[in-house]
C-alpha cells in the first residue's frame, strides 16, 4: 500500500473519509465535502483524485489494507468523524448460473468491505463521542433486480448493518444511515444498452436518471450537525422508483 496523492485541504472542518473517491458517485461526494471546507480523505484503488482529497491506496477486500489506510489518514488529518462507505461493484448473472465466486466477490466488496471500514472508523468515533456513518446502498437492495441476487443481498445487508450500529452506538453521538440511489449517470449505468436505459427511465416517476451530485447532496446532509437525530434511516435518491422501502 502506498500513499500516492496528498493535496492541501482546509485547516479546519471535519475529517471525512469517502471510499472510492476517484470516480462516479464517490468522486461527487468527496468534491462536495471539499467544497464545504471539510478535510477529505479516500481509500481508493486506482485513478486520479479530485483536488483537495488526501488519498491512500487500499482494497476493500483486505482488512489489513483498510486498517493501514485508516492509520495513514489519522496520522495525516486526525480521527475520522465522517465515513462514507461508497466503493462497490456489480457482477450480474442469472441465479442459476451465478458462481460462488460471483456471489462472494460482490459481498466481499460491498458488504464485508463496508463492515471493515465501519469497524475501524468506530474506534475513533467512540473516542470522539461523535460520528457520522453513511453507507451507499442501492434501490436494488430493497426493490430487487433480476440477475442481481448477489448485489441486492449485499446492498440490503447494509440496512441491517446501519440499524445495528444505530442501536449499538446511537447513545455515543454516532449516527449510521443508508442512502439508496436509483439510477445515477455513472460508468455503471453507461454500460446499459440504450433501449434498456429508455425502459428504465419510463418506470421512474422523475422520468430521468440522476446526477451523482444529487446523491452527494443527501450524503452531506446526513453527515451534517442538523441531521443528528436521523439514524438507521434509508434515504432513497431514486426519482420515486422504489417508493415504499
Ligand atoms: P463506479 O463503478 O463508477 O465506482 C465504483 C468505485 O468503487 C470506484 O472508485 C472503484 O475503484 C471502487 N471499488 C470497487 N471495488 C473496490 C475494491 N475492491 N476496493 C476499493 N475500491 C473499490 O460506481 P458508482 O460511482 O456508480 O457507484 C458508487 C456506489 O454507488 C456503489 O456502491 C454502487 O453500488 C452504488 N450505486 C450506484 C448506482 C448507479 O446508478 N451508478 C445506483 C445505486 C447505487 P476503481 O476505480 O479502482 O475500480
Amino acid at each position: 500500500m502506498t500513499q500516492v496523492q496528498a493535496q492541501e485541504g482546509s485547516a479546519e472542518g471535519r475529517v471525512v473519509l469517502v471510499t472510492g473517491a476517484n470516480r462516479g458517485i464517490g468522486r461527487a461526494i468527496a468534491e462536495r465535502f471539499v467544497a464545504q471546507g471539510d478535510r477529505v480523505a479516500t481509500i481508493y484503488r486506482s485513478g486520479e483524485l479530485p483536488k483537495g482529497v488526501f488519498g491512500v491506496k487500499g482494497d476493500m477486500t483486505s482488512s489489513e489494507q483498510v486498517d493501514a489506510a485508516f492509520a495513514e489518514v489519522e496520522k495525516e488529518l486526525g480521527p475520522v468523524e465522517v465515513l462514507v462507505a461508497n466503493a462497490g461493484i456489480t457482477k450480474d448473472q442469472l441465479l442459476m448460473r451465478m458462481s460462488d465466486d460471483e456471489f462472494e466477490q460482490v459481498i466481499d466488496v460491498n458488504l464485508t468491505g463496508t463492515f471493515r471500514c465501519v469497524r475501524r472508523a468506530s474506534k475513533g468515533m467512540i473516542r470522539l463521542r461523535k460520528g457520522r456513518i453513511v453507507m451507499i446502498s442501492s434501490v436494488i437492495g430493497l426493490f430487487g433486480g433480476p440477475g442481481q441476487v448477489n448485489y441486492a443481498a449485499s446492498k440490503a445487508g447494509l440496512v441491517g448493518m446501519a440499524r445495528s450500529i444505530t442501536r449499538e452506538l446511537g447513545g455515543r453521538g454516532i449516527t449510521a444511515n443508508v442512502v439508496a440511489p436509483g439510477f445515477i449517470e455513472t460508468a455503471m449505468t453507461a454500460e446499459l444498452p440504450e433501449d434498456t436505459q429508455k425502459k428504465y427511465k419510463s418506470t421512474i416517476p422523475a422520468g430521468r436518471f440522476a446526477q451523482p451530485e444529487e446523491v452527494a447532496a443527501a450524503v452531506t446532509f446526513l453527515a451534517s450537525d442538523e441531521a443528528g437525530y436521523i439514524s438507521g434511516a434509508v434515504i432513497p435518491v431514486d426519482g420515486g422508483l422504489g417508493m415504499g422501502h
